[in-house]
């Protein structure tokens, strides 16, 4: 998602970009290997919605026509937190849930169907190529995979946008640059998903079911949300090493130790459309590429290759979009200042506006998964008590109080930024809300109307 968006960015500036891609890509929204999260139950919150239909627009019709189903939150959506469930009348916003292999597929199609963007599929980057000192990259070596043939292509530019795995930190060691910082919080967290038939007759007045951790007491959780193909995706979740497990009596056995058994009920009677996948590695970790004392010119990273958060907060795709979007701002700021071919100082200015982008989303990650005690990587400092002390608030008062619940909903879809928390309506609220209605009372009803019209 980071390379499809960067490269989306990049054709509005130049003349060619070439996407080098490992995996052969399946022609429609199929599993493939370079992609084992793409199993996993994968949302794109509404602040990357608005950032991709703004690149790519008509993205959510056209999900939508691809079987996406369209929800709000929290209308549509039952979300229980440590304090209760979410109060629905809030207005919130808007999602089109899918797998992530459609949400992709959608992208890509347009992606490339863009006359200056070319797809080498089957290729792997295996290094950089740089100028003799090392200061320009220009350009990367790709390896074939079906032969190992190995290639140098030139480049103005090179953007990573490799995951996870990406070897960047190598790289630029093989450069002559020193190790950039890196930092981990790790929650110890794992998910197992499975698709279901949706059995036909089903009806309830809710879309999806969020059964949220409330930690540090509650490590497991779930959701169950809908998809193309009249199909539920389940997750299940287990943070502190509570793993859901992947067989089919340890899945089940989970899935009913969740409060309330909603989704346990609902997926009683369904067939399975799926085995159950589980998936590890979700360590939040970042790489401080925006602190290194030199950069080399013309090299940027980007999405997981830079900063991958612990998914289940939805901030992945989002966090891509968004570096997309800094980066496209980043080129029309360094046109107006530089002559055309002049990319000098752009990478090291992305990397430092990228980092501050990303910085409320890892600070919202890293902060929740520090209330499990188990969490390794960092102490959860005296500022973070106090910050968990008043979101357990504001998560109270979201559940009695639509306006609050708005804002909760809109900083958690990422449209507004943290300190919306801290505007005076939403303080009075959280500081004379009572605790919700907990996991034992049933879920609100789908209101009527909004109370909280925009
Ligand atoms: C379990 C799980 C659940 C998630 N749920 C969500 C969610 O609900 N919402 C959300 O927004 N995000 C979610 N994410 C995060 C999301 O998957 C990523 O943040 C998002 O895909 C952006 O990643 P990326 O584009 O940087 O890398 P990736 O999506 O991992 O893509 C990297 C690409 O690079 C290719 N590649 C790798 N190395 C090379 C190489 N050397 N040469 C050529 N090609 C290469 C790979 O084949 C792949 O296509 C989840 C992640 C996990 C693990």
């Amino acid at each position: 998602m980071a390379g499809l968006l960067a490269a989306r960015v990049l054709a509005d500036h130049v003349d060619q970009v070439v996407l080098v891609e490992r995996d052969v890509l399946p022609a429609a929204a199929e599993h493939r290997r370079g992609l084992p999260q793409g199993r996993q139950f994968h949302a794109l919150l509404a602040r990357g919605r608005a950032v991709v239909e703004d690149l790519i627009p008509g993205y959510s019709e056209e999900l939508r026509t691809a079987g996406g189903v369209r929800l709000r939150l929290p209308t549509d959506v039952i979300v229980l937190g440590p304090a209760g469930w979410m109060d629905r009348r809030a207005r919130g916003w808007e999602a089109v849930s899918a797998t992530r292999p459609l949400i992709e597929a959608v992208v890509r199609r347009r992606v490339l169907e863009l006359p200056v963007v070319t797809l080498l599929e089957g290729h792997e980057v295996t290094s950089l190529t740089a100028a003799r000192d090392g200061r320009s990259v220009t350009g990367v070596t790709v390896r074939r995979v079906d032969d190992g043939g190995t290639t140098d292509l030139d480049a103005d530019l090179v953007v990573d946008a490799a995951g996870r795995g990406s070897r960047a930190p190598a790289w630029l060691a093989g450069l002559g640059y020193p190790a950039p910082a890196r930092e981990q919080v790790d929650p110890k967290l794992a998910y197992a998903a499975r698709l279901f038939q949706v059995p036909a007759g089903f009806s309830a007045d809710w879309t999806a079911v969020m059964l949220t951790s409330a930690p540090p007491t509650v490590a497991r959780f779930g959701y169950l949300f809908p998809v193309e193909g009249d199909q539920w995706m389940v997750s299940l979740m287990g943070a502190g090493g509570q793993h859901p497990p992947t067989d089919e009596a340890g899945w089940t056995a989970f899935v009913r130790s969740l409060r309330p058994p909603v989704i346990a009920e609902c997926i009683a009677s369904a067939e399975p459309t799926s085995p159950i996948r589980g998936h590890h590695g979700t360590t939040n970790r970042r790489w401080r590429f925006d602190r290194m004392p030199d950069w080399p010119e013309r090299f940027l990273v980007v999405g997981d290759a830079v900063t991958a958060f612990n998914p289940v907060y939805g901030q992945g795709m989002t966090m891509a979009a968004i570096a997309a979007e800094t980066l496209g701002a980043c080129l029309r700021a360094h046109r107006g200042t530089h002559r055309p071919g002049d990319l000098d100082g752009l990478a090291v200015r992305f990397q430092r506006a990228l980092a501050r982008v990303e910085a409320p989303a890892w600070t919202l990650s890293t902060s929740e998964d520090l209330r499990y005690p188990t969490t390794t990587g960092m102490p959860a400092g005296r500022g973070q008590r106090v910050r968990h002390w008043y979101q357990d608030r504001v998560g109270s008062a979201a559940t009695v109080d639509p306006v609050v619940a708005d804002v909760y909903a809109r900083v958690l879809g990422m449209l507004d930024p943290p300190s919306a928390l801290l505007r005076p309506r939403v303080l009075a609220g959280a500081l004379r809300a009572r605790t919700g209605a907990g996991p034992a009372a049933p879920p609100p009803p789908r209101p009527a109307v909004r109370t909280t019209p925009r």
